[in-house]
């Protein structure tokens, strides 16, 4: 069961003392109080665990400071969207709004390698008018003697260097919880010049015990990729554990499943799953087709098989891109061969903007012929 305060509810004033004495007193339930920060309003929520059915939700309508309570009625129980659930399915971070309305693109290095690979690709960025990017210093890969990532040493100048192209949002996979620590210390030392969003990679999707530290972190917000070889509901019971430890600020990514049938593919692209999410979930939908399409083909026009994946998970509304670029691709140190060159950047940027407003023209239609059936 989901209780939703009046907005800006003073947590001192003795009409939320009476609702928290009460809540706290009820037999078998377990209170999770979770408050979301928005740029005009403070909303405080409560969840209730356990044996719910006993609880009586109109009571609990009766206290005044309550807007609003309804009960979970299937699986996820915080990401997921139930019945008569007002909650808003967008964040904020860093000043930059993550939203299943918004889009964003994170073109990036799957691993940072140089200085002046991390530098050619953020000045990239920022001169096409990004602000976001994505940077691997933590690799794990398949093969124990490939490059790892240069880990913690990396950090300084990739962070210095956002700080430089006012980057607001890097996209890092981790892949264990004392990373989380290593970039906190070095976004410190460096003055916090950008924001982190934490990427848990599909191999790490059911590793319970690092979604569970990702989760209790509340500074960054969490990127948290489908397994490659599970159901969806299984992935997104994965993101709720993030949930469930009590940072809601979650992004769901399809980056393709691991079957041969997707051949030559390097993955089978599942972004029909967009929609899917967002129906399901509040989690903006993030895609990833670098890592789905895994190569560098193309059709007769030159566009990459890697383009017309991006734009059919954008036409079906997708609000994110996680893509690899690099400066020379022959020279990368991981995923080499899926990454996109420099000047295909602001191509590959237009060719989005084509797909976004066809989406939009898209949901305009499918509103207005709601509305003549209604
Ligand atoms: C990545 O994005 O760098 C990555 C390793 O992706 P995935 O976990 O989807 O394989
Ligand atoms: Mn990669």
């Amino acid at each position: 069961m989901i209780i939703i305060l009046k907005p800006d509810t003073d947590k001192t004033s003795p009409e939320f003392l009476q609702l928290r004495d009460y809540l706290d007193n009820l037999p078998n339930i377990k209170v999770r109080m979770h408050e979301v920060e928005g740029a005009q309003q403070r909303l405080t929520e409560f969840y209730l665990v356990g044996d719910t059915m006993s609880v009586n939700a109109d009571d609990i309508k009766n206290f005044v400071v309550v807007e609003r309570v309804f009960r979970v009625s299937r699986e996820y129980k915080v990401l997921g969207r139930h019945n008569d659930d007002i909650r808003e399915s967008y964040f904020d971070y860093n000043g930059v709004r993550f939203g299943q309305d918004e889009l964003h693109v994170f073109a990036g290095l799957c691993a940072v390698d140089n200085p002046d690979h991390v530098e050619i690709m953020m000045r990239a960025v920022s001169e096409l008018g990004l602000e976001c990017t994505r940077m691997g210093a933590y690799k794990p890969r398949t093969n124990p003697y490939s490059f790892q990532g240069h880990g913690k040493a990396c950090l300084p100048y990739v962070f210095e260097l956002a700080g430089k192209y006012g980057i607001k949002v890097i996209a890092m996979e981790i892949t264990h919880d004392v990373h989380i620590d290593e970039i906190n210390q070095a976004l410190e030392d460096s003055g916090n010049p950008t924001g982190v969003m934490l990427q848990i990679g599909t191999r790490n999707t059911q590793n319970f015990e690092l979604l569970k530290a990702v989760g209790r972190q509340k500074n960054h917000p969490v990127l948290i990729k489908r397994g490659f070889g599970i159901t969806l509901e299984e992935s997104l019971n994965a993101a709720e554990y993030l949930a469930s430890e009590g940072n809601h600020n979650v992004i769901f990514c399809l980056r393709g499943m691991k079957t041969n049938m997707g051949d030559p593919h390097r993955n089978l692209v599942d972004f029909a799953h967009v929609p899917v999410v967002k129906r399901l979930t509040h989690m903006p939908v993030c895609i990833d087709p670098s890592h789905s399409v895994g190569l560098r083909e193309s059709d007769a026009q030159g566009i990459l098989d890697i383009m017309h994946a991006t734009t059919q998970g954008v036409i079906a509304g997708a609000n994110m891109v996680l893509v690899d670029f690099h400066p020379n691709p022959s020279k990368a140190l991981v995923d080499g061969p899926q990454a996109m060159l420099m000047d295909e950047l602001e191509w590959f940027l237009q060719d989005i903007d084509i797909a976004r407003k066809a989406y939009l023209e898209r949901k305009a239609l499918a509103e207005k012929m709601t509305s003549l059936r209604r």
